[in-house]
């Protein structure tokens, strides 16, 4: 099979823009960083005895930044503010209610399965101070959903609310002890604990377990786009990565308030919505509640932030929702502004440059590598399509089936080197699964499709099932739908291969429609011939359906392996992460 890339993304390579960042010169570093560096702010490089929780928080507790506002929480009833003092209170509490309340040991899983609320936040952090297990759940998992995780992992415990309790299915869970409610007036027993009551009367002061580097922290199931969910684990040493990301591509200083959008569901959430900034000693700014433009606008005016971490389809969101919101409000506290989860397209960032005047700075990782791995920096060029360059001591390539090395332009498997901080270190119960993402026992294979540029920027193309092979090219589905997203009728595109007797497969393009444009079949042409005339004729669509919305992840990935379903009457497959 030919490895060729067949078409190219023309794109306007956007400069650098004015600011002092931490990562001054890429190449450099690049060439010369080693991982053992980035540990030397940690105590335990010196005692070799290790706790997340006690770095995020409490290093910081006990220096300069005691009284510095670590939390800012809002949402539609709570507005409320942590400083890293308060967060070590807090999190202390919590970890006496935990340890006093249940049989939680070291090494045990505990869920959270609730909204976004402070308290969230300190169970997790408690209970990473008593070197548990955290199993974060997205609150919208329903019953099968929540089964299939607490089964698998074998919780002892949950933290959840009154509202979500009914969907665990606590009768078929022998494992599961202790039920942490999050409300008022709870009725206690033997299973069912009241939180608040006892995190109110519990003690400020708790002795952190000390651990290994190599000790669990995380148990976080992925988002379910191209299969059932895995359970990655995740251990101490991906601070390392967590802290230096956030200085290096978050650009995280001292008098930044950064937000990060994700919920603690995903790991976007955690990695970056919990550790980063609160290892670099940021104020984060975490806000409840659902999506909405206005709230959206408004709180990064109230709170002056200036590091705003979101995601494409949030991006695409805001676009839709036009000039007219914008007006109201002042952003101009922004001053960076980064995307994860899923393909950036350019389109989006040019409507970035353009309401905000800033560079949107892509960044790749995935559950599995626990931390970013390549990403857009603040001292480099961007060039719109292209996910950036590998983190100083990450070693990317595009590989081969086989782990041979491709040259630049050449679409193959993105990989990562073995050994990255941050790496997973198992997937829970599934061995032969964790062995199966390895080639050689030296390259980790992403199952993304990708191609690396003359300049060692890379290019995303798709899941690696998801790539289109039509008439004998190779075509990647995010470059289509990166153009069909510039056509100023659509609003939101997914494309797929639908088998062909004659292409092998030809592309089929899933498309919702911006309000005030109606499907018809001179419509699709047009699209057709759009696509045809801006990119190339193979990879026009030849077959367009209309959509009022696509069938997405609830981090807002779009699912294709749903909609080749769909499209092919086959069995959908697990969708217990699909949105309503
Ligand atoms: P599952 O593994 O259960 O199918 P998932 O892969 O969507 O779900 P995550 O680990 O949350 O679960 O997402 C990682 C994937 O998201 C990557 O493999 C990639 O396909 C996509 N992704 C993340 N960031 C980017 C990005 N900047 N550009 C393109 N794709 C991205
Ligand atoms: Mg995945």
């Amino acid at each position: 099979m030919s490895f060729e890339r067949v078409i190219g993304m023309e794109s306007k390579t956007l400069p650098v823009m004015q600011g002092d960042y931490q990562l001054r010169d890429y190449e450099q570093t690049a060439k010369d960083f080693k991982w053992s560096e980035a540990e030397k702010e940690f105590s335990w490089h010196e005692t070799g005895l290790i706790n997340i929780a006690h770095e995020a928080v409490d290093r910081h507790a006990n220096s300069y930044r005691k009284n510095k506002v670590a939390l800012f929480y809002k949402d539609a009833n709570r507005k409320e503010t942590y400083t890293f003092h308060e967060m070590k209170r807090m999190s202390n509490k919590a970890a006496n209610v935990l340890r006093n309340h249940s049989s939680l040991d070291k090494g045990d899983r505990l869920f959270v399965f609730m909204p976004r609320s402070p308290e969230l936040y300190f169970a997790i952090l408690g209970a990473l101070k008593m070197g548990t297990i955290v199993g974060p759940l997205f609150e919208a998992f329903m019953e099968g959903a929540v089964f299939d995780r607490l089964s698998d992992s074998e919780a002892k415990a949950v933290v959840t609310t009154p509202e979500l309790v009914s969907r665990i299915p606590i009768d078929k869970l022998p494992h599961l002890k202790t039920i942490f409610l999050v409300g008022d007036n709870i009725e206690e027993d033997s299973k069912f604990i009241d939180f608040n009551k006892h995190l109110k009367e519990a003690s400020p002061y708790f002795q952190v377990e000390w651990l290994e580097r190599e000790s669990p922290t995380l148990l976080h199931y992925t988002s379910g786009s191209t299969g059932k969910p895995k359970g990655v684990l995740h251990v101490q040493e991906a601070m390392v990565q967590q802290l230096q990301t956030a200085k290096w591509v978050m650009d995280l200083k001292d008098e930044d308030v950064f937000w990060c959008t994700a919920d603690p569901g995903w790991v976007t959430g955690t990695a970056y919505g919990i550790f980063g900034p609160m290892l670099a000693g940021a104020t984060s700014l975490i806000l409840g509640g659902r999506f909405s433009t206005d709230s959206w606008y408004e709180s990064i005016q109230e709170y002056g932030v200036t590091v705003w971490y979101s995601a494409p389809t949030a991006f695409r969101m805001l676009m839709g929702a036009g000039a007219g919101p914008l007006e109201k409000y002042d952003l101009s506290s922004l001053r960076h502004i980064l995307s994860v989860g899923e393909p950036l397209n350019p389109e989006v960032i040019r409507w970035g440059m353009e309401v905000f005047n800033l560079r949107i700075h892509d960044t790749w990782w995935m559950t599995e590598t626990g931390a970013q791995t390549i990403c857009n920096f603040g001292s480099l060029p961007i060039k719109p399509g292209s996910m950036g360059k590998p983190v100083p001591g990450i070693e990317a390539a595009i590989v081969d089936d086989r782990g041979q090395i491709l040259r630049p332009n050449q679409m193959g498997n993105l990989a990562i080197k073995k050994g990255w901080p941050a790496m997973m270190r198992q997937i829970w119960n599934n061995p032969e699964k964790y062995d199966s993402y390895f080639l050689n026992n030296e390259w980790y294979v992403s199952g993304d499709s990708a191609y690396m540029d003359e300049d060692g920027y890379f290019f995303f193309q798709g899941r690696v099932d998801d790539v289109i092979m039509t008439s004998g090219e190779r075509v990647g589905p995010f470059e289509v739908e990166s153009k069909l997203l510039e056509h100023p009728a659509i609003v939101e595109a997914g494309v797929i291969g639908k088998p062909d007797p004659v292409r092998g497969e030809i592309i089929k393009a899933f498309i919702a429609l911006h309000e005030g444009y109606e499907p018809s079949e001179e419509l699709a042409d047009a699209i057709k011939q759009f696509v045809k005339k801006e990119l190339a004729a193979h990879a026009a669509p030849r077959e367009i359906e209309f959509k009022d919305k696509l069938p997405k992840t609830r981090s807002g990935k779009i699912m294709r392996r749903v909609l080749k379903a769909w499209e092919l009457n086959l069995p959908v497959g697990d969708l217990s992460t699909m949105e309503d």
